[in-house]
């Protein structure tokens, strides 16, 4: 089974369909949540991705877009951009937005992995340190590798019991898309983060997934993707939407 892990679009239609055109045969998607927010093609991004079937993690930014908490815990950027995804959102993308399930999700046919869009202790935690990573990992013990969201950054964490250790994909320099493969240990148990597509954090612009592998040896593989977009016509529909100027410049740094 070939899995592509996508997460966090963010509404970032340029990134989506750069990474779409980059992505290498797959027999499944897999969405990590925060399809919308932030930037300003939610119709067109909810649109692909209902399109493109597989299974959807719902993300804290799906939940408030789907008016279905308050923006109480948003930053003020975060919360207008929600406020003027609400009203940009058709009616039936809203409406797919409030169906979708709140993580940990599984799949029979892999059982011993587990979807989320925080953590597996909750939707909105973000998992960057080895304590919290700890915590999780101890909070779903029969589970081998959990694929996450949220943090916006691409990599994770490796556990054998001891200390969890962080990791990063460490690409070659180069130009045009990169990737870089994993082979998971069945010895450790991980956290894997396969990157935002739409809104990296981890100082590099390009849009970011993964593949997941089962069928390469147990417990399988990881590829990591960097994939350039046209950034600048995203940060122009950021602009045009009268959306606030930090998540049009954003993009370009990948913070
Ligand atoms: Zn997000």
């Amino acid at each position: 089974m070939r899995l592509l892990l996508l997460s966090d679009i963010h509404a970032n239609l340029e990134a989506l369909e750069a990474c779409m055109d980059a992505a290498p045969e797959f027999d499944k998607i897999v969405n990590l949540g925060d399809v919308v927010g932030y930037n300003a093609s939610p119709n067109e991004v909810c649109e692909r991705v209902r399109a493109m079937g597989g299974m959807v993690v719902r993300g804290n930014h799906d939940r408030a877009c789907a008016g279905l908490s308050d923006l109480s815990e948003f930053n003020l950027i975060a919360a207008m951009s929600a406020r003027w995804t609400q009203t940009a959102l058709a009616p039936e993308h809203i409406a797919w937005l409030r169906e979708l399930q709140q993580g940990p999700l599984r799949m029979e046919a892999l059982p011993g992995i587990e979807f989320v869009h925080g953590s597996p202790r909750g939707e909105d935690e973000y998992l960057l340190s080895a304590p919290t990573a700890t915590l999780d990992f101890n909070a779903s013990e029969h589970i081998d590798v959990v694929f996450f969201g949220h943090t916006h950054l691409q990599g994770g964490f490796t556990y054998n019991g001891g200390h969890p250790l962080y990791f990063t994909p460490q690409y070659e320099v180069g130009k045009g898309v990169l990737h870089c493969t994993m082979r998971l240990l069945a010895r450790e148990r991980y956290l894997i983060n396969p990157g935002s597509v739409g809104q990296p954090r981890d100082n590099d612009w390009r849009a970011a997934f993964a593949l997941y592998e089962s069928d390469v040896g147990f417990p399988g593989t990881v590829t990591f993707y960097r994939v350039p977009y046209d950034v600048q016509a995203a940060q122009a529909r950021v602009l045009a939407a009268n959306l606030p100027e930090r998540l049009a410049t954003r993009l370009a740094l990948g913070r």
